[in-house]
């Protein structure tokens, strides 16, 4: 049985030219349960001694529906001033745009603002990639765009990416900014199989958009499957994870990593352990079939 093309060691975000691992890792829960710094700083050593570089976060993390707006953020920027070191070490991601209560705002006025305080919180100078977390449906995508390019243009950003965007939302933007958006960041896992056939990931290959998958567990739901079809696919993960001797965790990293478009699953583990083994993903390989098995499965109904 022919083996799909195995990943390769690093990725780029789009067409930036910068270098990422093929898997990053999340923070959307890293603020969670009073974490403290120097928990949080063995967290990003696990990763980055894991081969993790893609480091992804959002002002709106540690957010509860009435405070904790930018803690995550703030968690990382107290790791990287006791440590700075580490701020060479990875690309840094993170995320604005959702402004409780609006909920969205991408006004240009705001986006420099967001971007500002994310600075500030993260303590660093540049940020890698910032990406436009939500669409604000009352932002003119030429406005939007102005906004960004003079983030970039002022050194604050080096790279531009969406997040739950509409492909017609993203190409809009695109159309109206004076460089490419480097990635697109929808929700992909064994769970959320739509962008394999929606056209999102055909738009991210075409425009050269590298695809960064949230919630890659289905935000763990993966690990306790509760419906017939979730317990459907978690078995195609199961059988093939046997065979290489990882967990079913790894199995869905790797799954996702074998797609061409070259998606890179967001990681979203808040445990040094399960953070470190998610690397093993790379050394999967995966038969047309396996794949095409966990397809089937989750689509619930065998394709034509
Ligand atoms: P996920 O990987 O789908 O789910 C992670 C959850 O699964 C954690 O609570 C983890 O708990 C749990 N889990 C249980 N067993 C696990 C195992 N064997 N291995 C790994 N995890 C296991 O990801 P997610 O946290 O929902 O999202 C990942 C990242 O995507 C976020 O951090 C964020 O960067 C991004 N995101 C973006 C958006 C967006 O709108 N752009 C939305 C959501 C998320 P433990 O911590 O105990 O391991």
């Amino acid at each position: 049985m022919s083996l799909l093309t195995a990943p390769p060691v690093t990725r780029s975000l789009g067409s930036s030219g910068i270098g990422i691992s093929p898997i990053a890792w999340g923070m959307w829960r890293l603020a969670e349960g009073g974490r403290s710094a120097g928990e949080a700083a063995r967290l990003v050593h696990a990763a980055l001694d894991a081969g993790i570089t893609l480091l992804d976060t959002a002002d709106i993390y540690g957010f509860d529906g009435q405070a904790g707006f930018g803690d995550a953020e703030a968690l990382l920027g107290e790791v990287l001033a006791a440590e700075p070191g580490l701020r060479g070490r990875m690309v840094l991601a993170t995320k604005g745009g959702i402004r409780p209560p609006l909920p969205y705002d991408q006004s240009p006025e705001y986006i420099a603002q967001a971007i500002d305080d994310s600075l500030r919180r993260l303590r660093v100078d540049t940020i890698d990639l910032w990406q436009v977390h939500r669409p604000d449906i009352l932002a003119h995508p030429q406005e939007v765009a102005r906004a960004l390019e003079n983030a970039v243009s002022t050194g604050k950003v080096r790279a531009l990416g969406v997040s739950n965007f509409t492909q017609a939302q993203t190409e809009a933007l695109s159309h109206f900014l004076g460089q490419p958006i480097a990635t697109t960041q929808p929700e992909i896992s064994p769970l959320r199989i739509e962008p394999f056939e929606n056209g999102e990931l055909d738009q991210a290959m075409r425009m050269g958009m590298t695809p960064l998958a949230w919630s890659p567990l289905g935000g763990g739901r993966l690990l306790s499957p509760q419906t017939p079809r979730d317990k459907a696919v978690a078995a195609e993960l199961d059988r093939v994870a046997q065979e290489q001797g990882v967990g079913r965790s790894v199995a869905a990293y790797g799954w996702l990593i074998a797609h061409p478009a070259g998606i890179v699953p967001i990681v979203g583990s808040q445990s040094a352990d399960r953070i470190a083994e998610a690397a093993r993903a790379l050394a999967m390989r995966w038969t047309r079939q396996d794949w095409y098995a966990v397809l089937v499965a989750a689509r619930g109904e065998r394709l034509p």
